[in-house]
């Protein structure tokens, strides 16, 4: 019996007298057709190595392991160390780690890969009340994982993975998508979990391009740029610019000059930019002395 079968699952718990703590957000799956089609999205065999973030009593950690390389999972809550020695003692190609994945340093810690040439691929369910946090942190780390494929809110999922002229567009959507693409892969209903969340779930897959999508002068001065043009969502470019940059008549002619150059009109919305168009706008506040 898999581990995620709904009558192990109980019987884990029961044999471990585990009860969940809603703070680090512990949903647990208990459907193995659902594994099965994570793990094939994320297309794992013998020559990957896997990052898992929450593997609680190793559900998807059984799966991986099966199918990867290696598993390197971080579990924050110490209480589920002794279950997943346990659960997993099958396995000799699975490190659990009892660390907040926040404040792990993982460029140190995927040198403890047996192998730590082969690609690294991030997948996991992850836990709600961090995804951005979580995301944002692996992003950051540079270091270059091929792939994430991870469950999350349905709504996150949307907005990470939205488009230009769409509500669900904003910052979060530029961060991820400019390093990576983004595709919700299928959504998984909330009746599927223990105990059952308020929210549906979705699989989103993110690869990384092999080249950042816009080449920039200033990668944390563009981030920038793209975060303050959605602070006030129904503002125009040119409030939320003048909000963020300061509304002296210097400051104003040089956002003027930029603005132009970058072929934009101060009347549009920040959702209306693409990336690309983000990009160049960041640019050109640059080379118009703004920064
Ligand atoms: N992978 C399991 C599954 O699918 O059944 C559990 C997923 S549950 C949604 C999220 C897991 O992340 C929990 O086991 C929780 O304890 C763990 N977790 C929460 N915050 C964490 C953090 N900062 N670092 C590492 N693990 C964390």
């Amino acid at each position: 019996m898999r581990i995620a079968d709904k009558n192990a699952t109980r019987a884990i718990l029961e044999r471990h007298g585990f009860t969940f703590k809603k703070s680090f957000g512990q949903n647990f799956l208990t459907d193995t057709n659902i594994l099965q089609k994570i793990v094939d999205t994320a297309e794992i065999d013998k020559n990957v190595n896997v990052i898992e973030i929450g593997p609680g009593i190793g559900a998807l950690t059984e799966f991986l392991a099966e199918n990867a390389a290696e598993v390197m999972a971080f579990e924050i809550d110490d209480r589920l160390v002794p279950i997943l020695a346990d659960t997993l003692r099958d396995f000799d190609n699975v490190q659990v780690i009892n660390e907040d994945i926040l404040k792990t340093d993982l460029q140190t810690r995927i040198k403890d890969f047996a192998n730590p040439d082969l690609p690294i691929k991030v997948v996991a369910n992850l836990p709600y009340y961090i995804t951005t946090p979580i995301l944002m942190h692996l992003i950051e780390s540079k270091i270059p994982f091929a792939e994430f494929v991870v469950m999350m809110q349905k709504e996150v999922a949307d907005r990470i993975s939205a488009k230009p002229n769409t509500k669900a567009y904003g910052s979060l959507s530029i961060a991820v998508q400019y390093y990576m693409t983004a595709k919700v892969a299928f959504i998984v209903p909330r009746t599927v979990f223990v105990p059952a969340p308020n929210v549906d779930s979705a699989i989103l897959k993110m690869t990384r391009r092999e080249q950042a999508l816009v080449e920039v002068e200033d990668v944390d001065f563009f981030f920038r740029v793209s975060k303050a043009a959605f602070v006030h969502r129904r503002k125009t470019l040119w409030n939320n610019l003048t909000s963020h940059f300061g509304k002296s008549e210097e400051i104003k002619a040089k956002l003027e000059t930029a603005l132009e150059a970058a072929e934009l009109k101060p009347s549009v919305r920040g959702e209306a930019l693409s990336i690309s168009e983000f990009g160049k706008l960041a640019d050109a506040l640059l080379a118009a002395g703004i920064k």
